[in-house]
């Protein structure tokens, strides 16, 4: 069996751990998760490992992240099957912090991210979202100072937030976007998916298969308001209620009106039952 890899739980044993990472030059990625590992985290994993000597996963459930209403405490946690994966990936080392590390008492900076966090698509459903997820990557990126950053086109608005904010803040980390990971019939890997029924299983593909059905229409002419308002209808019919199914300029995520306006990326976000799913596409 593959050897674990070390694991940090604490700031001076990260910062010894990395000091012996860094030791003979080695470049660093890290790799942001929350756990409940799934392939798609180790597609990061594997693109890391391409580009940098050394690779470093944080694991940890962000709480900020989270509005009260929202599935924190429910949230899947896998450490033992998590640490398994990523030893088997030969990754060098996990930084697992406890929230109190994180935030420790009389906490109280965040980092508020405006631009693409701002564009009217998960921000006007989660208005709390980016500035958790900004804050702890912020920290996250300042705690292990990572050449790069490997992070999941399936979060394709936390990718561009992120990406804004290394640069923005200077933070000396390169951003990278890998694409997204599916299963066989298109739905895309989420942690969230183990709440899925099985009926809500076999339904959810809708999103992706909606999506690629609306850039093919998209590609061939159609008009941009039906191809979208189509493509909503065909989501609600299958059981999901909507937030929202939009074409965005793919790098700034700002509205556009045909896709001469783009490049363009199709984002959706619905819901079954109580499960929140998001997908998005290239066209
Ligand atoms: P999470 O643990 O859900 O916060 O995700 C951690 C990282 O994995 C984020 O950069 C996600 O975008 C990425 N990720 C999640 N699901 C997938 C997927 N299906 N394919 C590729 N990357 C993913």
């Amino acid at each position: 069996m593959p050897r674990s890899p070390a694991v940090a739980r604490t700031l001076p044993s990260l910062r010894r751990a990395l000091g012996d990472l860094r030791a003979r030059r080695a470049t660093v990625a890290l790799v942001p998760t929350m756990g409940a590992l799934h392939d798609g985290h180790i597609k990061l994993v594997q693109h890391a490992k391409r580009r940098a000597s050394k690779v470093v996963v944080s694991i940890f459930v962000n709480p900020t992240q989270f509005a009260p209403h929202e599935d924190f405490g429910s949230y899947p946690r896998t450490w033992k099957a998590d640490l398994a994966k990523l030893a088997a990936e030969r990754v060098d080392l996990v930084w697992n912090p406890g929230v109190g590390t994180m935030y420790p008492p009389n906490f109280a900076t965040r980092i508020l991210p405006e631009g693409p966090a701002t564009e009217n698509l998960e921000d006007r459903f989660r208005p709390h979202f980016f500035g958790g997820v900004a804050t702890v990557v912020g920290k996250l990126f300042t705690q292990c100072r990572p050449d790069i950053a490997v992070f999941g086109q399936k979060d394709y608005q936390q990718l561009k937030v992120v990406t804004r904010m290394a640069a923005d803040l200077d933070l000396g980390v390169k951003v990278i976007g890998v694409p997204t990971v599916r299963e066989r019939d298109g739905l895309a890997m989420s942690s969230r998916n183990v709440y899925l029924t099985p009926e809500q299983r076999a339904v959810a593909p809708v999103l992706h298969r909606t999506m690629k059905e609306a850039a093919k229409r998209l590609r061939n002419g159609d008009d941009l308001k039906a191809v979208i308002a189509d493509g909503g209808r065909t989501i609600e019919s299958a059981g999901f209620t909507l937030d929202y199914f939009e074409a965005r300029h793919a790098e700034t995520l700002a509205p556009i009106l045909s896709i001469q306006d783009g490049p363009v990326r199709l984002l959706v976000a619905a819901k079954i039952g109580t499960t929140r799913l998001i997908d998005n596409i290239g066209i």
